[in-house]
């Protein structure tokens, strides 16, 4: 929502600035480049300071204490007089404290309900239990970190030998990972990373078929990570005997490293056989499973990229499609909206659980929410938590919160689920997957190359800059939305429309086109010993 009617910022030189609630005080520089000090802004009021692009002016004179008001609510308190045109810059402000979880607003909004979206449909793999995937992947589960390297060797081999004879599987993935043994496996916490593992394992997009690589003396036996009826156990080895698809390194069997290794690639033959079986389908766009993030965030994040995202996640919700958001610390200023938007007190309850744990947890290791935002946020505008997270929760547009997850839980529900996780982009994607996602949105301001094996990534810019710079590793450009080019609607339908394009294999991300991948990371927060 620009100031400055759209007709006249075609103008490079026109200052922009761009304030976001009626009550605010402050509004953010749009320009390229930042503002020098002595501009006339459209409404009269001359900068006093240069304001860099994404930073805060001040609209009006702000006595010491007055509160800075930036969405409509506080970020923050003038530590001391600010005059108008004055550059708010993260040193004048103090924090306020994070909200208590007491007396907060139970399922009390009553959002309008929204014209269920009909006729959108993608092409996808569906599965035996009923999910879909949007690509058609043999991942290659492992118990344990020491296993990685010879999984790894034999993964280059699959490429290299099998996977051209099974022109229907997308790629060969080894679900890499730091846990197995030096774990207090038994601690209470242990259960998320556990968890996390199994249910990735099960992913849409690995299409049912489950392939364990052990090392044989681990912490995390393969029937610990895999109990009985976790997953539908398949006839991988003939005569009908039924048993979880196991190399175990250590077996007696194995005579050399070459041995271990072929007896990877000959078991995942007989899975790339399953899934070279495959065939994409119509499906309707309720069977999206959408995990949205952002990551090196600026101040725009909150005003192009996430409100484009907000308004695409009402229109997912509104196709009957699953949607999740996360980041725990980034959302939790936000508390009291959030639990407001519950669909009935329990889903209120189990989102002030999981804050609560949040918490605790931090409080353990000595640090608040506080300790989330980076040197980048601050450079790029973002002064503190408070005024991340106002940016960051409009992700979850403005349908009701109909679910909630713990860490490392598989989503069952359709409509919009607050999935709590870490912030860390790759803590929150690894979450999102073994939730179930098979479609991954992230917003970026500062940029970031982040990409995903196992899922497609849509990265957005908040940016028109970074959108240029960039243009081999965004999808999308928010950025339009500041140059007052386009509107919130637009590039969110924008977004919507390239999701069901890339869910159906008909277009590839960047990242899927340059093959970035970053690391799985699993959620620990057991004491390693
Ligand atoms: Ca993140």
């Amino acid at each position: 929502m620009p100031d400055t009617p759209p007709a006249t910022l075609a103008a490079a030189a026109t200052p922009l600035t761009i304030r976001m609630h009626a009550d605010d005080n402050v509004a953010i520089v749009a320009n390229d480049g930042g503002l020098p000090a002595g501009t006339a802004l459209p409404g009269g009021l001359v900068l006093r300071d240069k304001v860099p692009q994404g930073h805060k002016v001040a609209l009006v004179d702000l006595a010491r204490g007055a509160p800075v008001l930036r969405y409509g609510v506080p970020i923050g308190h003038a530590l001391d007089a600010i005059a108008a045109g004055s550059w708010v810059h993260e040193r004048l402000l103090q924090m306020p404290e994070a909200r208590g979880l007491e007396n907060l607003p139970m399922a009390t909004a009553r959002p309008q309900p929204q014209p269920a979206l009909e006729g959108y449909t993608f092409e996808g793999y569906r599965n035996a239990d009923g999910s879909v995937g949007t690509r058609n992947i043999l991942a290659i589960t492992q118990t344990v970190q020491c296993v990685a390297g010879v999984t790894s060797f034999a993964v280059q081999r699959i490429k290299a030998e099998l996977l051209p004879r099974y022109p229907n599987v997308d790629d060969v993935v080894a679900l890499e990972h730091g846990y197995g043994c030096g774990v207090a496996i038994d601690a209470p916490d242990a259960v998320i990373p556990i968890r996390t593992l199994r249910h990735i394992s099960q992913n849409p997009n690995f299409g049912g078929e489950v392939m364990v690589v052990s090392l044989g003396c681990e912490k995390l036996q393969p029937e610990r990570l895999f109990p009985p009826n976790a997953i539908p156990i398949q006839d991988t080895r003939g005569a009908g005997e039924e048993r979880l698809d196991t190399v175990c390194l250590q077996d007696d069997a194995h005579v050399g490293f070459m041995s271990m290794v072929d007896s990877i690639l000959r078991q995942a033959e007989v899975h790339l056989e399953r899934l070279n079986a495959r065939r994409r389908e119509t499906v309707p766009a309720s069977e999206l499973v959408v995990g949205v993030q952002c990551g090196g965030s600026d101040a725009f994040s909150g005003v192009t990229a996430n409100p484009a995202v907000g308004f695409c996640t009402d229109l997912l919700v509104r196709a009957g499609a699953s949607v999740m958001f996360s980041e725990t610390t980034e959302v939790r200023d936000g508390i009291a909206q959030l639990t407001a938007r519950a669909t009935t007190p329990e889903v209120a309850q189990a989102m002030v659980r999981e804050m609560a744990w949040y918490d605790a947890y931090l409080q353990r290791g000595s640090v608040d929410r506080s300790a989330n935002t980076t040197p980048g946020n601050k450079k790029g505008g973002l002064s503190n938590i408070v005024e991340k997270a106002m940016g960051s929760i409009v992700k979850s547009g403005s349908a009701p919160i109909s679910n909630v997850l713990a860490p490392g839980e598989k989503l069952q529900a359709k409509g919009l689920t607050y999935a709590a996780t870490p912030a860390s982009d790759f803590i929150c994607g690894t979450l999102q997957l073994a939730a179930g996602m098979n479609l991954h949105v992230f917003t970026t301001g500062r940029g970031t190359p982040y990409g995903l094996a196992a899922v497609p990534v849509i990265k957005v810019a908040t940016r028109s800059d970074l959108a240029r710079r960039w243009h081999d590793l965004m999808d999308i450009n928010a950025g339009t939305i500041a140059d007052g080019q386009a509107r919130i609607e637009d590039v969110g339908w924008e977004l919507f429309r390239f999701m069901l394009d890339v869910a159906s294999g008909r277009k590839k991300t960047w990242a899927e086109q340059w093959k970035l991948h970053n690391a799985l990371v699993l959620f620990n927060p057991a004491p390693v010993t």
